[in-house]
């Protein structure tokens, strides 16, 4: 018999997903739960590049990987072309994988296996391998209602069966604690052309039908932060906030090397007053709104911390020059880095606010450190998320756009930042937000709760 349970973690390839996923693990294993991390071959070798010191990985958490049939770079930065290679690819693989580890020795069979719930066809390879199952949800528990609506959006006549748009500018009927949403917001018609957006639909509608298979549906979310969703989906059980400061070992996950030069120079800069400026692992934005952000950061006079990935423009080929030219340009107030430990950064108490695009994780992490925040919302579920942000939970500001250009002016954005640091109304707010959250995972909290619930299943 096994002495300890083994389970096998499967991140979808990006980022936003591995990050939070590793957080999961770190936290399983401190229950003395072995863990296989699955990570695609080329997020494998970039985890493995990007961490400083290998030893620091905890031996229970063994990372291995399996291919998705995608060779160049240029590829996989297709969501069209990565969405139907995952689902064509990966499947057969996994299954291969689980085969070999419970062929190698009784005591390492696969116990469990917990899965992306962007890639729903893992909780199909297990139920017919008959290995246990669970759903991780990692973004806001109303992206998945907004799935499990899918079927009632078609009957209702306000989407298409492939789910372009009929009704544009009708509003859900959802509690008021959720994001007030129209056809606009839904999550696949905020990516890419009508070809992803179409790949992207069919991805939705097939993982929110098999998330029924899970028999744990899990969420880095809290219950006081989105009752509504909870409330209309009991069976998504919110666990977070999922945090590194609530694990053992490193920073394993990330895919770039973490600039912690940025942490002394914070250290330089009085309390409150910085403006972190980051948008997480895939936004883009074109140059001239680039241009139009220096220029804003520059008129408000506070010291910024800007995160600039290394594929952060839309026009590459020029970046090396143009990045030299820009880090120049914003020295006097500002610092750039190319990845940055974001966690540390939104825990130091030089932080101001935080301008982002508003991806789940980073929302949460501002949030549970009493960050308020500036959003550019981008894509997919960015804009219920921004919406959560600014009409729900009131800790942030969304920025108007210039009708002619689509851009975000200079003038809005020292306006805003402004606003949004003129009064302490926003950060109150927000450390009010931090307690709720960090009280959720403490000793008897909605969130600690519900995840000793689910380990203790896992043991059984
Ligand atoms: N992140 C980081 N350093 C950076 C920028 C981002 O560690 O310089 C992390 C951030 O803390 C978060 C993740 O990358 O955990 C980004 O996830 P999110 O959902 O915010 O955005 P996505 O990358 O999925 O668009």
């Amino acid at each position: 018999m096994a002495t300890t349970q083994h389970i096998l973690i499967i991140p979808f390839p990006a980022q936003g997903h591995v990050i939070p996923l590793m957080e999961l693990a770190n936290c399983l294993v401190k229950y003395n739960l072995r863990i296989t991390f699955v990570n695609t071959e080329n997020t494998h070798k970039r985890v493995l590049n990007a961490l400083a010191d290998k030893d620091l990985l905890d031996d229970r958490i063994r990372l291995v990987s399996i291919p998705n049939g995608l060779e160049s770079e240029e590829e996989r930065k297709n969501l069209e072309k990565l969405l139907e290679a995952i689902f064509r690819v990966m499947p057969g693989k996994l299954e291969e994988l689980i085969k070999e580890i419970n062929g190698s020795d009784e005591e390492e069979r696969i116990t469990c296996v917990i899965a992306d719930q962007s890639l729903g066809w893992a909780l199909e390879v297990a139920e017919k391998m008959g290995i246990r199952r669970v759903a991780f949800l990692p973004a806001a528990a109303a992206c998945l209602v907004l799935g499990f609506r899918i079927p009632s959006l078609i009957d209702d006549g306000v989407i298409n069966k492939d789910g372009t748009l009929i009704k544009k500018n009708q509003p859900l009927q959802f509690p008021p604690t959720m994001p007030l949403m129209n056809a606009s917001d839904f999550v696949w018609t905020r990516v890419g052309n009508m070809a992803a957006q179409k790949i992207m639909f069919e991805a939705m509608v097939q993982n929110s039908r098999v998330a029924k298979l899970a028999d744990w549906m899990i969420c880095n979310s809290t219950y006081d932060l989105e009752p509504g969703a909870f409330d209309l989906a009991p069976e998504i059980k919110p666990i977070g906030p999922l945090l590194a400061s609530n694990r053992l070992g490193n920073s394993a996950g990330h895919f770039w090397h973490q600039d912690s030069t940025c942490l002394s120079w914070l250290d330089k800069q009085p309390n409150g007053s910085v403006i972190y400026v980051a948008f997480g692992s895939i936004t883009t934005f074109s140059k001239p709104q680039y241009e139009e952000l220096a220029h804003g950061l520059e008129l408000t006079d506070r010291p910024f911390l800007w995160v600039w990935r290394q594929d952060s423009t839309d026009e590459a080929e020029s970046n090396a020059t143009y990045l030299e030219e820009f880090q120049q340009r914003i020295a006097r107030k500002g610092k750039m880095v190319f990845w940055a430990p974001q966690q540390k950064v939104l825990s130091h108490p030089s932080i101001a606010c935080f301008m982002s695009h508003c991806g789940w994780n980073s929302t949460v992490e501002s949030i549970s450190n009493g960050v308020p925040i500036l959003c550019c919302p981008h894509s997919a579920d960015q804009f219920i998320n921004q919406s959560y942000i600014c009409d729900i939970w009131k800790v942030g500001l969304g920025f108007e756009r210039d009708d002619a250009s689509g851009m975000i002016t200079h003038a809005e954005i020292k306006n805003k930042v402004d606003e949004l640091l003129g009064t302490m109304t926003y950060k109150e707010r927000a450390l009010h937000l931090k307690e709720m959250m960090m009280s959720s995972v403490r000793k008897g909290g909605s969130s600690e709760k519900n995840f000793t619930d689910f380990v203790k299943w896992i043991k059984t």
